[in-house]
């Protein structure tokens, strides 16, 4: 290229920059070019390093790992002086996308390439099929204990190799924040590693369906499906968000028809299995559960204590063992729950440069552990009380009346009545089909012993101790 003034090298860059994009576009196909490429912009030049920008780190890593090199020898070829091509995310508004810069000549570019800015309508809507994964959801960071380890085992395996009879679909369900999107980006992250040729996309159901209601507007349905249709690896998050929503369930069934037949990998998740999934078409809930379906148990002790050790080292925190074991003792819901607590040990502490212990532990999360007070079952206070009066945990559902028993089956009615969230009627049928009169006389008769009887409220109150603790 002749030396000549900046304006011109911005016109002549534009100029080879359109030849760049229009010799990969005919090298990769029309598909790919569209789904990866057609969102990269010229950052800028200096010196011998050339700057293209992404919107997205995916597609700056994907860009970058599947056609940096070719991109560095087109701009050789077209710019001699070149030898670095760096692709980086967009920080501020692209300088010029390809809708920007359709027609260069035409419209003079010349200097204004620089400060262009990018039309609305030229970022490429496509490029939010892939959600960015998070980096942490990594097989590495997920910790394995019985409750998990089926699906775990199952998601390494599709990781390993997708597509293999018996994985596809693969239906991970599970309750709320027992790691079913972190298994799933767990792997995207394996297969863009050992595969990167591979085209993972990875996208809640809910932005299935926008994405499907914004095609219809748009009159760009073709493209809609052409873009699904070309991944190797569709991955949709939250399935039970179509619940109901017809037309996206349909389309999604089409989608899902076409790749399976192309041999490509499905991965689904719900919160629940497709058998219970209603209001999901019956041919799609069929085909949801032909492949491997896996699930999620609630967490056990053992594995929130893992969960949590693993973390606390992650984070390089000292946490003492015995706030490990009460928050594994105390915060049992879900791990995301379990994650935020420890989170916020570890802000505390840093915030007032304490350590950890138990009585910060308390004081910190206070309305947690109160949140989380230990929720009894009714079979468990039968349990109890007939362990402690020396009977046999059918005597609690029996229809004996013999004082030494009926007086014992009262105290665990009023017990149920006072830790557990059931009403009287739910209560008097798990005690042998009783009446909910039944339970009310109970609970008045031993409030009014209690008042009476200091040895029975004792009793009582060492029992509920037992019970809460
Ligand atoms: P879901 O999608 O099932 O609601 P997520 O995958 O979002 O749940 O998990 C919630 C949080 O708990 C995430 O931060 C995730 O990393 C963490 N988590 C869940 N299970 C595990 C596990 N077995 N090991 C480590 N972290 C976990
Ligand atoms: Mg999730």
């Amino acid at each position: 290229m002749p030396p000549e003034t900046s304006g011109d090298m911005s016109a002549h860059w534009a100029a080879g920059w359109a030849k760049i994009r229009a010799r990969l576009r005919s090298e990769v196909g029309e598909v790919e070019y569209r789904t990866w490429l057609r969102q990269m912009s010229l950052g800028g030049i200096e010196g011998d390093e050339v700057v293209i920008q992404l919107p997205t780190r995916f597609l700056r890593d994907w860009v970058n790992s599947h056609y940096g090199d070719r991109l560095r020898a087109l701009w050789q070829a077209e710019v001699p002086t070149i030898r670095r091509v760096t692709i980086q995310v967009a920080t501020a508004e692209p300088a010029m996308t390809e809708a920007g810069s359709a027609a260069p000549q035409a419209e003079g570019l010349g200097t204004r390439l620089a400060q262009r800015p990018a039309e609305p309508r030229g970022a490429d809507p496509r490029s939010e099929w892939i959600a960015p994964l998070e980096p942490r959801f990594t097989f590495d960071t997920f910790v394995v204990g019985k409750p998990n380890e089926f699906a775990h085992a199952c998601a390494r395996r599709v990781a390993e190799r997708p597509a293999s009879p018996g994985f596809n679909p693969m239906f991970l369900y599970g309750g709320v924040g027992l790691g079913k999107t972190h298994l799933m980006h767990a792997i995207a992250w394996a297969i863009r590693e050992a595969q990167p040729q591979r085209t993972v996309a990875y996208m809640s159901a809910e932005k299935f369906m926008y994405k499907f209601i914004a095609a219809i507007r748009s009159q760009s349905m073709m493209e809609f499906k052409e873009t699904l249709r070309a991944v190797d690896v569709l991955m949709i998050d939250d399935l039970q968000f179509l619940i109901g929503k017809d037309n996206t369930q349909e389309e999604f069934f089409h989608t899902f028809n076409a790749l399976v037949d192309q041999g490509k990998q499905i991965v689904v998740s719900s919160d629940k299995p497709p058998s219970d999934l209603a209001g999901i078409e019956d041919r799609l809930r069929t085909r949801l559960g032909h492949g491997m379906v896996a699930d999620l148990h609630a967490t056990t002790y053992e594995l929130r204590l893992s969960i949590l050790q693993a973390k606390a080292a992650a984070a390089q925190v000292k946490v003492p063992d015995k706030v490990l074991e009460l928050l594994a003792n105390k915060i049992t819901a879900n791990v995301r729950e379990l994650e935020g607590a420890l989170n916020r040990l570890v802000a505390h502490a840093n915030l007032f440069g304490r350590p950890i212990t138990v009585d910060s532990a308390h004081e910190v999360l206070q309305d947690l552990l109160r949140a989380h007070e230990r929720r009894v079952s009714i079979e468990e206070i039968q349990r109890k009380v007939a362990e402690h009066y020396n009977l046999r945990m059918n005597d609690m559902i029996s229809a004996r009346r013999a004082r030494n028993v009926a007086r014992p089956r009262q105290v665990a009615m009023y017990l149920a009545k006072q830790l557990t969230q059931r009403s009287l009627p739910e209560i008097g049928r798990r005690f042998g089909g009783r009446d909910h009169t039944t339970v009310m006389h109970a609970v008045s008769r031993v409030t009014e012993l209690i008042d009476q009887d200091v040895a029975f409220a004792e009793d009582v109150a060492l029992l509920r101790k037992m019970l809460e603790t």
